[in-house]
């Protein structure tokens, strides 16, 4: 499942660069992320020139993740 990151991002590429495992397609503004794949090393999230990565984010990128586990369950 794809993740949509938007708010602050600027589409530099940054976190696109650092992940091992090419999980991040960058657009203009915004970054999807396949999140069923990743595997939370955090390089992207370290790696952010804009903090676009907040606990904000972070928590709901876990929530959507633990749903949709949750929901291919039943
Ligand atoms: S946490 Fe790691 S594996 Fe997951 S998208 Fe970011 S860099 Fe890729
Ligand atoms: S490093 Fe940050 S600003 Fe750059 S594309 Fe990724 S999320 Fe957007």
């Amino acid at each position: 499942m794809l993740y949509k990151v938007e708010e602050n991002c600027t589409g530099c590429g940054v976190c696109a660069e650092v992940c091992d495992l090419n999980l991040i397609t960058v657009y203009d503004n915004y970054i999807e992320m396949d999140i069923d794949k990743c595997v939370h090393c955090s390089k992207c999230v370290e790696s952010c020139p804009n903090g676009v990565f907040t606990k904000k984010v972070i928590l709901k990128h876990f929530l959507t993740l633990f749903y949709n586990k949750i929901t291919g369950i039943f």
